[in-house]
């Protein structure tokens, strides 16, 4: 018998949270007496900023060690998962692999019976807006708390490592248990709130873990991504078309790349309000993805399908509140907001004071000192179609 995880994470912001829990895994589940190992699916690619990446691990209780390799050791996916776990929650929007072949629902890989666990403030039916529908129950369980994003390969050590063992536990025993995960945090660490804090996480997990039907969930919107064979490509084999390029100015006439699409990446995205904006280009100038198309009215709409969440535009924007980062868990589809702004500019600024809310967050630019809350500025509607300054206060 196999037993599979997998860890959802943010490639650079989670690396090390990912490989970290892989490993724990690894050593509890031999201290059990177990076979165990683990691997990543990018490890031997650059990761690139947010993409979602997954780190597995394999235990098995009867296996030898060169079995469960043989089985388990040279793929670069996972065939289902007995526990999905995902440390930031705007990833149940969807995923997709480094090279961009669609995206693929969060849950794709569990099983039945298997259980979905995600980091988050969400309840079970605010995820299951975003979640694929499979055709078996499963269950799906919270983990209260925010995704533990750290700066280039950095850890960041907030717990939420040993959370996680705790509630791996808590969903399938059959992998680690708890008396084993609390055995292996007090020998390592000799710090016991570790081993505490694994505990309560799995107290917590079984209070919050909910039975998922095949009614719950979404239609998956996508296509089902199908990886092309080596010798599809071009010249035997080697050969991956190059990106055609052009450049138009006019709406949605900017030169992207149709094969890949980062928007997977953000667990945050702009909200525009173009009544405040004051058409300086910075955003166009500086979004690194491209995601900014000029319009006939000279505004900058967003396509979000190609955003990254990187926050460069709102950090150049200078007018106050014109350009804001909101949770992306707050969108349901990737929809033109200058389109929506045209048809209905004053219903679009309600609609965008509502996703904003009142509090806006900021990072500080030195890894580990987390991020603090302010309350937001209310800045009233300009739709006379007269630009007025309004420079922001830093
Ligand atoms: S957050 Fe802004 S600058 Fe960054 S990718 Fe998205 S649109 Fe571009
Ligand atoms: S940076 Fe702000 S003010 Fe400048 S064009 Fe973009 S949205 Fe408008």
């Amino acid at each position: 018998m196999i037993k599979r995880v997998e860890v959802n994470y943010r490639g650079i912001f989670q690396k090390n949270l990912g490989k970290y829990i892989g490993s724990d895994i690894v050593m509890i589940a031999s201290r059990m007496g177990k076979v165990a190992f683990s691997n990543g699916r990018y490890s031997d690619s650059p990761e690139r900023n947010g993409i979602p990446c997954k780190y597995f691990a394999f235990v098995s209780p009867d296996l030898s060690e060169e079995e469960l390799e043989a089985e388990c050791g040279a793929k670069m996916d996972i065939d289902e998962a007995d526990v999905s776990l995902v440390v930031d929650d705007s990833m149940v929007k969807g995923v997709e692999p480094w090279g961009w072949h669609g995206v693929r629902a969060i849950n794709e890989k569990v099983r039945e019976k298997g259980g979905l666990v995600v980091i988050t403030r969400k309840d079970h039916n605010d995820l299951l807006k975003f979640v694929a529908r499979k055709p078996f129950t499963y269950r799906l369980a919270t983990l209260e708390g925010d995704a533990s994003l750290s700066g280039m390969w950095v850890f960041k050590d907030d717990l939420t490592r040993e959370r996680c063992l705790g509630a791996i536990a808590a969903v399938d025993p059959g992998i680690i248990s708890i008396g084993a995960v609390e055995e292996y945090l007090l020998d390592k660490t000799k710090e016991k709130y570790r081993a505490d804090a694994a505990r309560e996480a799995y107290d917590a997990t079984l209070r919050n873990t909910k039975m998922v039907s095949q009614q719950e969930g979404i239609d998956w919107p996508y296509k089902i991504p199908e990886l092309p064979k080596w010798h599809e490509f071009e010249e035997g084999g080697v050969v991956v078309p190059a990106v055609p390029r052009a450049f138009e100015i006019g709406p949605r006439g900017q030169a992207r790349n149709e094969m890949f699409k980062r928007g997977t990446s953000k667990t945050q995205r702009p909200v525009v309000r173009f009544d405040l904006c004051i058409k300086c280009t910075l955003c166009w100038l500086d979004c690194p993805d491209g995601c900014f198309d000029p319009t006939d009215d000279g505004l900058y709409d967003i396509h979000y399908e190609y955003c990254t969440g990187c926050h460069k535009c709102a950090a150049v924007c200078p007018e106050t509140e014109c350009i804001v980062m909101v949770d992306e868990l707050q969108f349901e589809d990737n929809s033109s907001p200058w389109e929506h702004h045209k048809r209905d500019p004053e219903g679009y600024i309600k609609w965008a004071e509502e996703k904003k809310g009142n509090q806006r967050v900021h990072y500080s630019h030195v890894t580990g000192e987390g991020m603090e809350f302010q309350e937001a500025t209310t800045v009233p509607a300009n739709l006379e179609g007269k630009p007025k300054r309004r420079a922001k206060v830093k």
